[in-house]
């Protein structure tokens, strides 16, 4: 039966294709007394051969899709499955306890798992995650459940999945994943905004996905509207070719001005910036004529991975953008972990609130060996472009000052020993916490420019965690209490001299750009594929009015009044 279900929609675009469930299975474990202990020990035996046989498979797979040094996980799970110090007192507990094999897999692995996470080292705590993956794995056969293995993905599908982590996210083979659709998310979660820089097109915080959907069912992703088509009547099927037809012309029509500058209808220019995670995502903002990179995310650097980027490695990934940009800004945020984004090998301890914890600036001024290596990579990388340097989750004044300290002292003892740096480089700040945004008048008179990060500024002005779908509605960009929050920052920075750009997903929003424009934002910057839209909407819009607009949503009372009237004035 054909149904559909309303979510976010996350990245634009359409997808139809097959069903792939990317859910953690059940394999909850019951005890159970066998007779026939040689029977069990035999059934134990094959599971584990099964298990070796496709363990081999991926590793072949992982090997020619995605390097040796990827594949190399595989060779670890597989000499867990091959270890006789394992395996043996399995055997045994089945043969003298009369144990079934699921029971006495789970307790024997359980054990060497708690004792290999309980010591103090990184190697052993490595292996205790292989023997947990490589033990789900085995029951998985015993139980006849099946796992799921997106790395064998060899046909075009669109995932459905609970919740998407951004190194899933990051591991999704566009070829053939066409696109996907989660239980929970907004519409600023860090898989949407990847999504977004993938041209995955993704709905997002459908509550019920992964119980609605089944493998191989056929599925609709409308990325445009927010909707998800199960099994849809061959009527919806044509009309949703079409309307894939209608998004490929448009973006035809966009496309022909990628060399083009972002000009108003009465002559004002704004700076039209990607936002980045990797020096991969670079071809998608030279394609979509970006002006800048106003937003590099350098976290992705430090994700999906076992142990922090080295200096150089950090050296050569900055230098590759500022190089491929030219003389183009390239605004490089120092590193934001935290929140959504975690680094399991830093092994902090878990937080009630990730959102207001221990993250981004918090963390680099606390273990500042980590943020140096980063800075001193910025700084020498400085000469090969057009670098900015801006911290994140600024709350105060002292943050600032210090972080700023610690790139003057890195900077001088760099320039000691003779290491090029280029000779100006200016340092921002996010904004992107209320404090921060009522004091950026004292703000401006010592950052050289502020970048407003709207996700997590309207997730703290109005108390919404931005990745629940439950108070999703209160993601409320429009609302003139955000607004006025953004007029201040603008008017701060320009009553100094300094510049104001948004780096927050609100840039690139087709309600939200008359209203900016008309307050007088210098440089949006937003997922590459927006841009090419964004430029044409702009070289519409006529300044003037655009400042009238803006005046008058100011005083009105809520965001959806906002919304209507930004609608009347450019449907005008
Ligand atoms: C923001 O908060 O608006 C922002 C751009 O940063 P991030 O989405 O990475 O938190
Ligand atoms: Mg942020």
């Amino acid at each position: 039966m054909s149904s559909m279900l309303k979510g976010i929609a996350a990245s634009n675009g359409i997808a139809i294709a097959k069903a792939y469930l990317l859910v953690e299975p059940d394999l909850s474990v019951e005890r159970k007394e066998v007779g026939d202990t040689e029977a069990e020990v035999n059934r134990f035996r094959e599971a584990l051969a099964t298990s070796t046989s496709e363990l081999e498979t991926i590793r072949e797979k992982a090997n020619v899709d995605l390097g040796a040094d990827k594949a190399a996980i595989f060779d670890a799970h597989l000499l867990v499955l091959s270890d006789p110090e394992l395996i043996a007192p399995i055997e045994d507990k089945i043969k003298n306890e009369s144990l079934n094999a699921e029971a006495s897999l789970k307790d024997t692995a359980d054990m060497f798992v708690s004792m290999f996470e309980s010591m103090d080292n990184e190697y052993m705590r490595e292996r205790a995650a292989d023997i947990r993956d490589v033990t789900k794995r085995v029951l998985s056969h015993l139980l006849g459940v099946q796992v799921s293995n997106p790395s064998m993905i060899s046909e075009e599908v669109i995932i459905i999945a609970e919740d998407l982590t951004p190194s899933d996210t990051a591991q999704l083979n566009r070829e053939f994943v066409k696109g996907f659709t989660t239980d929970i998310g907004g519409r600023t979660s860090h898989s949407a905004i990847m999504a977004r820089s993938m041209e995955i097109p993704a709905v997002v915080g459908t509550k019920e996905v992964t119980s609605e959907i089944k493998n191989g069912d056929l599925v609709i992703v409308d990325g445009l509207n927010g909707e998800v088509h199960i099994n849809p009547t061959q009527e919806v099927v044509n009309h949703y070719k079409n309307e894939y037809e209608q998004y490929e012309k448009q973006k035809a029509e966009w496309a022909k001005l990628v060399n083009e500058k972002t000009v108003s209808a009465d002559g004002t220019h704004v700076e039209l910036a990607a936002n980045i995670g990797t020096p991969k995502d670079l071809e998608g903002v030279i394609n979509n004529g970006g002006e800048a990179v106003g937003l590099y995310r350098t976290e992705f650097l430090y994700m999906g991975r076992n142990e922090l980027p080295s200096e150089e490695e950090q050296f050569e990934a900055y230098k590759a953008v500022l190089e491929g940009m030219g003389d183009k800004p390239v605004v490089v945020r120092t590193l934001d972990v935290g929140g959504d984004k975690e680094l399991p090998y830093l092994d902090l301890p878990k937080e009630m609130n990730p959102f207001l914890g221990y993250r981004a600036i918090r963390l680099c001024l606390d273990e500042q060996s980590i943020f140096r290596t980063q800075l001193r990579a910025l700084l020498r990388a400085s000469s090969y472009g057009n670098l900015k340097i801006m911290f994140p989750m600024i709350s105060n004044l002292n943050e600032f000052r210090e972080a700023k300290s610690i790139l003057e002292e890195e900077k001088s003892k760099l320039a000691d020993t003779g290491t090029k740096i280029a000779d100006s480089i200016e340092v921002g700040i996010m904004v992107e916490i209320p404090s921060t945004a009522v004091m950026a008048d004292v703000f401006a008179k010592e950052v050289d420019f502020f970048s407003i990060g709207t996700n997590d500024l309207i997730q703290y002005t109005m108390a919404a965690d931005r990745m629940n779908e439950r108070v999703s509605y209160l993601y409320q960009p429009y609302n003139p209490a955000i607004l006025r929050l953004v007029k201040m920052v603008i008017d701060a920075a320009h009553k100094e001299g300094k510049w104001a750009g948004m780096c927050g997903e609100m840039a690139g929003d087709e309600i939200a750009i008359p209203i900016l424009l008309g307050l007088g934002l210098d440089e949006f910057s937003m997922s590459a594929t927006s841009i090419l839209k964004a430029r044409s909407q702009i070289r519409n819009l006529t300044k003037a009015d655009m400042e009238n607009l803006a005046q008058e949503v100011l005083q009105l009372d809520t965001n959806d009044s906002v919304i209507e009237a930004v609608k009347k004035v450019i449907n005008e």
